[in-house]
């Protein structure tokens, strides 16, 4: 399938993952560009460019999503690609 949008943001795809620590029920929380204060640790040099604005996210077709857990609150960035 060849996406030109991020099939989680538009509420396609909202499949749930399994907590690596727990095995529960991971959310999505959305993007991660909208916890960027908080989340700040976890973001790479590939992240920290994008959240920079330089516009090669079109060319990634990637989007980075904050998951969740349900059962024990643990929570993980996972990249989209799409
Ligand atoms: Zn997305
Ligand atoms: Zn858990």
């Amino acid at each position: 399938m060849d996406w030109d949008w991020c099939p989680r943001c538009n509420g396609v795809n909202d499949d749930s993952l399994l907590c690596p620590a727990c095995g529960g029920q991971m959310r999505d929380q959305g993007r991660i560009y909208d916890f960027y204060d908080d989340y700040s640790a976890y973001m790479d040099i590939d992240l920290i460019k994008l959240a920079d604005g330089v516009p090669n996210s079109s060319k990634r077709n990637e989007c980075v999503h904050l998951f969740k857990c349900g059962s024990c609150g643990v929570d993980m960035p996972k990249k989209i690609t799409y």
